[in-house]
């Protein structure tokens, strides 16, 4: 029988890549996303790819939308094996004393909430099953501070502390909880950016010792390697794929 993940975000970047990598393990999907445009495309892309795919339409920082993309995806498969946590923003990238109080909250919304909102819901499930398999994705923001992204930053190193916590409260019960740490990755989001600022992205390239951003791809490789049987003995790390950017900065 097909395995069944979920994956927040999945209608851009990182959830997108790492949904069409699990395709190829024959893996369903569930893609929520706020954006309904992008989620359906990634559904057609999965469907097209032989698996079975469905869209939820969900904001991941409100709690009922969370409990109805998991009450869908019961729904409609019966079960979830993994649970890509994704979903996220970046912020204005203001100095934080000059951050508005709304930016602040959608960050924590989204990026914190959203993220303890699912594994809330989704670990309900896992738990009945006795089984299942998280990443929930946090940033080399998570693990060094950085200025201009000092919400971000605190949201993304959260993300560590409720993965590590996770842990130490479910493996006994067959809960699997790892965390990924990706530098700047060639997602549509980012290279927009880059696209429109060639400087930062050099500025950006020249601090990783690889001397160039990472790809979805490569991100979607370690996400589907931790989410899968292939990792069963791998549980409550945080795993950098950052080019070395962040080694070099301890
Ligand atoms: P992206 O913008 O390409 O994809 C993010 C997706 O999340 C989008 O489809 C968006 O619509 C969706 N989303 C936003 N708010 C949502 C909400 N409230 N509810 C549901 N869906 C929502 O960005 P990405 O680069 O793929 O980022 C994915 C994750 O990776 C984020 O958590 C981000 O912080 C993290 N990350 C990205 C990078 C990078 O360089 N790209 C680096 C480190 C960490």
């Amino acid at each position: 029988m097909n395995k069944v993940a979920i994956i927040t975000g999945g209608g851009s970047g990182l959830g997108r890549s790492a949904a069409l990598r699990l395709a190829k393990e024959k893996v369903n999907c569930v893609i929520v996303d706020v954006d309904e445009k992008g989620g359906n495309e990634s559904v057609d892309m999965l469907k097209e790819s032989g698996v079975d795919a469905l869209f939820v339409k969900a904001d991941v920082s409100k709690a009922e939308e969370v409990k109805h993309y998991v009450d869908e995806t019961k729904n409609h498969f019966g079960r979830i094996d993994y649970f890509f946590n994704n979903a996220g923003i970046s912020g204005s990238g203001k100095y934080f004393l000059e951050t508005e109080v709304e930016e602040i909250d959608k960050i924590v919304g989204i990026n914190l909430l959203g993220a303890l909102y699912g594994i809330k819901y989704v670990g309900e499930v896992m738990l009945a099953q006795g089984s299942g398999a998280i990443v929930n994705t946090s940033s080399s923001a998570g693990v060094i501070g950085q200025d201009t992204v000092v919400t971000y930053s605190a949201t993304k190193h959260g993300i560590v502390g409720l993965t590590k916590s996770l842990v130490a409260e479910y493996a006994k019960d067959g809960l699997r909880i790892n965390a990924i740490a990706p530098g700047p990755t060639e997602t549509p989001m980012v290279k927009q950016y880059f696209d429109a600022n060639p400087k930062m992205k050099e500025s950006a390239e020249s601090g990783i010792p690889q001397n160039r951003l990472g790809t979805p791809e490569e991100v979607a490789e370690l996400v589907t390697f931790l989410l899968t049987s292939d990792a069963p003995y791998i549980n409550g790390e945080v795993i950098r794929i950052d080019g070395g950017f962040t080694n070099t900065k301890f």
